[in-house]
């Protein structure tokens, strides 16, 4: 009976794990049928960077066929100018990072930089056009230099380091017993949230790219720390074009446009003195937001 039994059980286990598997592969396809693929159109031309003017028309996108998340969203980012996007949770401001990253294709409308729409240049030349601070960046297991120099192997030495004092991680850096040799990642030297940032940063300006997109970290940083990335990152914008999605709205007091996301449609548009002046969603958002920074003080 005891003989009997153990294979029997056995088997049940071999059974639950195929059915397992079988349930990770439906929602593996499941997954595939939403991402259509990315690539490149067999005509594709190398971007033609001049100055970097992003241009977004009549954008309608949705992961799922189902489900619209951006709904006819329209808008301009003159070269060298900083548009920043803010908006409730979920209202659609890093999938417009996403889109312009071509992560995704658009279902409707168009991007174009500097005129010409994304779909019909070559992946390669556009993300080397696109700068990203995502809002956690993950780092590879390898070395401060590495991860810094990623996307410029032919940088040297002196390159990183004038990055990293740009970005001001070269004292915490030089401040470790093997410097920019020091193993960072899961299986080296833990960085803190704004450390990781600040090497994106410093990742962002050795590849020196035209556009910038700027994922803001929604965790909290402290607010020190906070103001030193804001300033580290204008500097970085300086000259460029650049997509900053907010989550503070004190970081987008400065941008040229402020776009006011919710759900999926751009709600009201200006620069910060307009927008409070007008009274809507954006003034409120500010109200509330200076509320809170009052009880946290
Ligand atoms: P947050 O401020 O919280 O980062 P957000 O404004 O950046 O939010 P998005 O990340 O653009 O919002 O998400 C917009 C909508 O798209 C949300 O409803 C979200 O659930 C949905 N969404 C985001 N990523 C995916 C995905 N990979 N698959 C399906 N739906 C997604």
């Amino acid at each position: 009976m005891i003989q009997l039994y153990i294979p029997l059980n056995f088997l049940g286990v071999i059974y639950r794990e195929i059915k397992q598997s079988m349930i990770d592969m439906e929602k593996m396809f499941a997954l595939l049928g939403q991402h259509r693929e990315i690539a490149d159109a067999p005509d594709a031309q190398p971007l033609v960077n001049r100055g970097g003017a992003v241009r977004f028309e009549n954008v309608r996108f949705g992961y799922d066929r189902d489900r619209e998340i951006l709904h006819d969203v329209s808008f301009d980012i003159p070269a060298g100018r900083t548009v920043a996007v803010v908006g409730p949770s979920g209202s659609g401001k890093s999938t417009l990072a996403r889109l312009l990253f071509r992560f995704y294709d658009v279902d409707a409308g168009s991007i174009r930089i500097d005129g010409q729409d994304i779909r019909h240049v070559t992946q390669e030349s556009l993300r080397r056009s696109i700068g990203i601070v995502p809002q956690d960046t993950v780092l590879f297991n390898d070395t401060v230099e590495y991860n810094i120099a990623y996307g410029r192997t032919d940088a040297d030495r002196a390159a990183v380091e004038g990055a990293a004092r740009a970005a001001h991680i070269h004292s915490f850096i030089a401040s470790t017993p093997k410097g920019y040799d020091t193993m960072v990642g899961e299986r080296g030297l833990k960085l803190s949230g704004g450390e990781k940032q600040r090497v994106a940063i410093a990742r962002t300006l050795l590849k020196n790219p035209p556009l910038l997109i700027f994922d803001e970290a929604t965790s909290a940083l402290d607010s020190a720390n906070e103001r030193a990335i804001q300033a580290e990152l204008q500097s970085a914008a300086r000259n460029k074009t650049a997509l900053v999605i907010a989550h503070r709205l004190s970081t987008v007091v400065d941008a040229h446009q402020i776009l006011v996301m919710e759900a999926g449609r751009i709600v009201e548009r200006g620069r910060h003195t307009e927008l409070l002046a007008l009274g809507g969603r954006y003034a409120e958002m500010w109200s509330l937001q200076q509320a809170g920074d009052e009880i946290a003080a």
